[in-house]
């Protein structure tokens, strides 16, 4: 029985009164917005305390990861334990930052007694969504823990509406959609549904539709579909005659490919406009085997370009020190993935010759007292290098590296994880991070080292 009290009745206070019309208003405005004016959530990959520290401090507004076992698809990754998940999960929110845990393999009868307590503690440390692949793993979160969000991972390859729709139906609240999709069939998924949609816009893309393959498992026996891919996609093949052992006849395409599989990596920065047009709730950065400064960097950029635009889509365009900043961390090249139409053998990067990548971390900051910042070296450093400091409001600042001294006492040499103080030009925040270009000097420092 409806208690008589319980009914809305119209304020009698007119504050009341015109706080619900500003309500109203409000809730029409962000309803009949056009789609290019959601704010997208940034989500960053934490495959690591430290890496989900350091996202949360450049700015992601989400974080994903997995504890580990086989139940997520980056078993290579540091990953967390369950005792770890409590501590990232309060570390994050205490940031505003939310937390999905991923629990994205097929797993086989066997592992659902781990995946059931998982799912438990997902609910009770309060992780915000959990991430599913599986049906089954699905309708066990739903009756496991109603309360928590269900997010359907680019492993279930879902691409067009009715199947977005039919997963809504069964309870998810957000379909991260497969990467084999071009702007405009995200365009009318959108114009279709009312569920949350998501889309990776950065990072390494597998050559078959994202996990179907069996090259690793069988090369390797690795299973891609529980997070053990070896990646032999990215290997540079050869043919060999059976009775003519040892002789390898390089096997090339045209134009002299011979990395046949290795595909480049996804960049949306070219194309950001567009991305954000689509309305989307959610831009994913891959990379739960990357490090703090890849992460730093790909957060920090991703979340400048969103607010530019959010701030004035019509002025927006691409700024040549964002895509400088990407081209810093590590990649196998980049290209727009299927979201420009399906893409040819420019998606291939046939000349591999190993990761490119202009910088790399060289210390953290531990702590800023007065002018003098503490510093954990994460590379060889010498006195004389030029170091460049990454604020995670986004400037940078270069700086020599002069007048350094650990344990009190002067240094010119320092080592990976020694702890050393400098007087710096800027006011640096702890777990900010300081880079340094390659140099031939480096592999020298670090032979010796
Ligand atoms: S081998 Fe390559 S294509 Fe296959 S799952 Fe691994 S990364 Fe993807």
């Amino acid at each position: 029985m409806r208690a008589a009290g319980k009914r809305l009745m119209p304020p009698t206070n007119p504050w009341a009164a015109a706080g619900i019309c500003f309500c109203l208003v409000r809730h029409l405005l962000l309803r009949y917005t056009s789609n290019a004016m959601r704010k997208p959530e940034i989500l960053a990959p934490a495959g690591s305390m430290e890496t989900l520290r350091t996202a949360c401090l450049y700015g992601a507004d989400a974080v994903y990861l997995g504890v580990r076992g086989g139940t997520n698809l980056r078993e290579g990754a540091k990953n967390f334990s369950l005792d770890e998940l409590p501590l990232a999960v309060s570390f994050a929110h205490a940031c505003g930052v939310r937390v999905y845990l991923t629990l994205n393999t097929y797993p086989h009868d066997d592992q659902f007694p781990e995946i059931e307590d998982l799912i438990r503690s997902a609910a009770k440390v309060g992780v915000d969504a959990v991430i599913v692949s599986d049906v089954g793993v699905l309708s066990l979160v739903r009756k496991l823990a109603p309360g928590v969000a269900v997010h359907l991972s680019t492993q279930a390859n879902t691409v067009n509406t009715a199947a977005v729709n039919a997963w809504a139906d069964l309870g998810v609240s957000r379909i991260i959609l497969a990467r084999e999709l071009s702007c405009e069939e995200i365009a009318r998924i959108r114009d279709g549904t009312k569920i949350e949609l998501e889309i990776f816009i950065h990072g390494s893309v597998c050559i078959s539709v994202s996990g179907r393959c069996l090259i690793s498992d069988y090369l390797c026996g690795r299973d891609p579909n529980r997070g053990q891919c070896a990646q032999p996609c990215r290997w540079d093949y050869a043919l060999m005659e059976r009775t003519r052992d040892g002789r390898y006849m390089p096997v090339t395409q045209e134009e002299g490919f011979t990395f046949l599989f290795n595909s480049r990596d996804l960049c949306l920065l070219p194309v950001f406009d567009r991305v954000m047009g689509l309305g989307l709730d959610g831009l994913k950065i891959e990379g739960r085997n990357k490090a703090p400064l890849y992460v730093a960097t790909a957060v920090s950029v991703y979340c400048q370009a969103r607010d530019a635009y959010l701030g004035d889509p019509g002025a927006f365009s691409v700024r040549p020190g964002w895509s400088e900043e990407i081209g810093r961390i590590s990649n196998r090249g980049y290209f727009t993935g299927f979201f420009t139409g399906k893409p040819g053998p420019e998606g291939i990067n046939g000349d591999f010759a190993g990761y490119v990548q202009t910088h790399h971390l060289a210390a953290k900051v531990l702590e800023v007292n007065g002018g003098i910042t503490l510093m954990e070296a994460r590379n060889p450093l010498i006195e004389g290098m030029e170091l460049e400091w990454l604020s995670s409001s986004g400037a940078r600042q270069t700086f020599c590296l002069q007048g350094a001294s650990s344990d009190g006492k002067p240094v010119s040499r320092i080592r990976p994880n020694q702890v050393f103080s400098i007087e710096t030009p800027f006011r640096a925040l702890a777990g900010e991070l300081v880079r340094k270009r390659y140099s031939e000097g480096d592999k020298i420092v670090a032979e010796r080292e």
